[in-house]
């Protein structure tokens, strides 16, 4: 998509911390960050909710998953992480762009996912 940010990322036509690149996703730094560490995993097709996901998208989406648990250690959330993903207007989503955040490095108890972790 055009105006989509996140693919613009994929494409490399926005600048973005990476952490990691396959086929089907890419691991970068949230921008904004909501807990000492918090990713974004992006699959790489673009569409913005669960409910547009075709058969084909879960299969990789579940693809990403097994991926994201075997990469987890490495990005520094061995001791577990928070697996988020804002869907629609109620969730207040904000890019349109199907993504699931990781957060972790801390005890999340008092971790505000609408508050940057930085600005505490
Ligand atoms: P959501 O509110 O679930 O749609 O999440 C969108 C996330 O994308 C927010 O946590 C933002 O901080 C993050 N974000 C927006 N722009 C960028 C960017 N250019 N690079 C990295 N993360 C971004
Ligand atoms: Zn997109």
């Amino acid at each position: 998509m055009d105006d989509c940010i996140f693919c613009k990322i994929i494409k490399g036509e926005i600048p973005s911390k990476k952490f990691y690149e396959d086929e089907l996703m890419i691991i970068i730094e949230d921008i904004s960050p909501k807990a000492e560490k918090h990713y974004l995993a992006i699959p790489k097709k673009h569409y913005k909710l669960f409910t547009d996901m075709t058969e084909e998208d879960g299969i990789n989406l579940g693809k990403c998953i097994r991926k994201i648990g075997e990469l987890a250690p490495s990005l520094g959330l061995e001791n577990g992480f928070r697996f988020v993903i804002n869907q629609g207007d109620d969730a207040e989503q904000t890019v349109f762009h199907l993504h699931m955040h990781l957060l972790g490095g801390q005890k999340l108890t008092s971790c505000d996912f609408r508050k940057n972790a930085k600005k505490q």
